[in-house]
């Protein structure tokens, strides 16, 4: 692995539409932009969150550009799993709103045992539903899981498995279980995403901790798909035909 390494694509980041995160769409695409981050996915909390933005948030993504300060936006959610069923705050027909799709487990969303056994089941569920992109920050002590089977299930099903620099930093057991899953994910050669998390601009493209994980583990830069914003602009083109354009959308008009 080289000396240091810059995410061109930083694919979980949340704006003032969450309002526990304190920066504009504007003010992260400029940080982004001073950073060296190509690409920004925006990826506020889909509805099941207490501070989540309404529905319509996602609804209305069509008049954002897809350029914003030089930087390509991705304009997506962090959905929650609400349930050991899989389920997620947000159904098929409001998630084909959204370019990319993160699925994550919160405390403050769900209301069921977190034995190891439940938080196992509803990953496996989350494996079932093709416009999960990626499982976000699977590391919290909160949230145990059988990682070895459920890991390379993520990668049979396509999913990408998150390593998520805010989640290293302040949730707690996260940076100790993440040295198992990594370390489980370079032993599978299943591939992850290197994420912020970032709920304030400052903080865009800034992988310190995570980095220093993956460097003490020798993991392999080819294995960390957003080290380049290209293959994931490739990914985000094939499945759902994303073009990187700056011409205006078009959308069939509407009434309301
Ligand atoms: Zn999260
Ligand atoms: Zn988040």
């Amino acid at each position: 692995m080289t000396e240091h390494f810059q995410i061109r694509a930083d694919l979980h980041t949340h704006t003032i539409a969450s309002t526990h995160a304190y920066s504009t769409i504007a003010e992260m695409a400029a940080a982004a932009a001073q950073t060296g981050v190509q690409l920004l996915g925006i990826t506020d909390h889909g509805p099941g969150a207490p501070d989540a933005p309404h529905v319509w948030h996602f609804h209305n993504y069509k008049i954002l550009p897809r350029k914003i300060s030089g930087v390509w936006l991705l304009k997506g959610v962090e959905a929650n799993i609400m349930d050991e069923h899989g389920t997620l705050d947000m159904n098929a027909d409001e998630l084909k709103f959204c370019e990319w799709v993160i699925a994550s487990y919160h405390g403050s969303c769900v209301n069921f045992p977190l034995t190891k056994e439940l938080v196992t089941q509803g990953y496996r569920k989350v494996c079932e539903n093709p416009l999960v992109d990626v499982i976000g920050h699977p590391t919290t002590a909160l949230f145990p899981f059988d990682y070895e089977p459920v890991l390379k299930l993520f990668k049979e099903a396509g999913k990408l498995v998150e390593i998520n620099e805010s989640s290293l930093q302040w949730k707690k057991g996260a940076l100790e279980n993440g040295k198992t899953v990594y370390a489980l994910c370079k032993k599978y050669e299943i591939p992850i995403v290197l994420n912020t998390d970032a709920h304030y601009a400052g903080l865009v493209g800034k992988t310190p901790i995570a980095e220093q994980l993956l460097r003490d583990l020798d993991f392999p830069e080819k294995l960390i798909v957003n080290l380049d914003a290209e293959r994931v602009m490739d990914m985000a083109h094939r499945k759902r035909g994303i073009v990187f354009t700056e011409e205006t959308e078009k959308g069939e008009p509407y009434e309301s």
